[in-house]
């Protein structure tokens, strides 16, 4: 029987100690690896040279350390984003985006290679679902994103599951690598510093909401009727916009922070200013942020960016009704980065 390798990159500090202590080691050699996957970042046991070599050589026999292939890193001409391509093992390619906002340093993680939700409007829906990513293969992304920006002397301060795919659908794998985003003994990144975002799924929002874990929650809602969010969205056959409303109250009883709801504004079809009214009432009595998020174009010509009038008209009328909200100024445009534009052709 072939044993199985452990992907040390995926191993929490937990399942680290009891392997140590398999391996008759003393505890604090648990320490001494976390430093050299997060703070050293090497690629192979045998480099971490603190530790003796007889334990280099048993790790090497019991584990392996997921490193994603670099195919390609491409900045967008306003230095705001620069976006990653990855090669998997299988050959398969994911992308992750570090996003420069101010003094905030964004990584964009992907969860999935392409996606099973088919959103009609999104790049990666039209990839189809390919593969669930693995916990390692989540957290590598960040290290090396985080690798990159430790290069300019900076380092990723906020992380967002917003890349391919849709995390509450690989659901261990992205909690496990949320886990591990979260070490201080690694990049340290606790709290509502990580948001998951999800097209609507609501048995893994219930799941996300039950855990000990302070993540931000964002959920794509995409339209104000459920005849267009239905038409856009084909998870809202099952998930309906009342249940995204009745579970984002939930959200906020049980973890004492609200919900942002994401609205992509596309000119014709969520844009209109009864669009905007019905939205401030959809979400008048719910503790949540709302953060619009005008269309990036993509190859599909049928969902197009409303026009910059257009736009603040929208804006004009929900300020009319009272709601506060946010405007996402989606950055790399100019190298597909920006929301809904990761998308990759994969080997056939
Ligand atoms: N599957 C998750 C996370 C990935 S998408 C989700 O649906 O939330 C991240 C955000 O980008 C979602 O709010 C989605 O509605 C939005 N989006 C998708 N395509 C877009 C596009 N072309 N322009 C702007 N936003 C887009």
């Amino acid at each position: 029987m072939v044993s199985q390798l452990y992907d040390l990159k995926a191993m929490l500090p937990g399942e680290l100690d009891q392997l140590v202590g398999e391996l008759d080691e003393p505890a604090y050699r648990t320490r001494q690896i976390l430093d050299w996957l997060y703070a050293k970042g090497v690629r192979d046991v045998r480099e971490m040279t603190n530790i003796s070599k007889t334990l280099r050589e048993k790790l090497a026999e019991r584990t392996r350390i997921t490193c994603l292939n670099l195919v390609k890193r491409q900045e967008s001409a306003t230095g705001e984003a620069v976006k990653f391509l990855f090669e998997l093992p299988s050959g398969q390619r994911i992308e992750a985006v570090l996003i420069v906002d101010g003094t905030r340093r964004t990584a964009c993680l992907s969860s999935q290679v392409g996606c099973p939700l088919d959103c009609k409007f999104c790049a990666t829906g039209r990839m189809g679902m390919i593969a669930n990513l693995e916990a390692g293969q989540i957290v590598d992304q960040l290290l090396q994103v985080n690798q990159f920006a430790r290069e300019r002397d900076e380092r990723v301060t906020n992380v967002v599951m917003m890349g391919m795919g849709e995390p509450l659908l690989n659901y261990s794998a992205v909690m496990r690598a949320l886990k591990l985003m979260r070490l201080k003994e690694g990049i340290g990144l606790g709290g509502r510093k990580v948001t998951v975002s999800t097209a609507g799924y609501i048995p893994g929002i219930r799941r996300l909401m039950a855990e000990d874990l302070n993540v931000g929650l964002a959920i794509s809602l995409n339209a104000t009727t459920d005849e267009m969010r239905e038409q856009l969205m084909p998870i809202n056959r099952k998930y309906k916009i009342a249940d995204l409303l009745a579970v984002a109250r939930e959200f906020f009883a049980c973890r004492g922070y609200g919900v942002t709801f994401e609205y992509v504004l596309m000119a014709g079809l969520t844009d209109a200013d009864a669009d905007a009214q019905r939205l401030a009432e959809l979400t008048r009595d719910i503790p949540c942020k709302i953060n619009l998020i005008p269309y990036n174009e993509t190859t599909d010509l049928r969902f197009r960016r409303p026009a910059r009038q257009r736009l603040a008209q929208f804006y004009q009328v929900l300020r009319g009704c009272g709601v506060e909200f946010t405007v996402r100024h989606s950055r790399g445009r100019d190298i597909d980065a920006a929301c809904g534009q990761l998308y990759h052709q994969q080997k056939k």
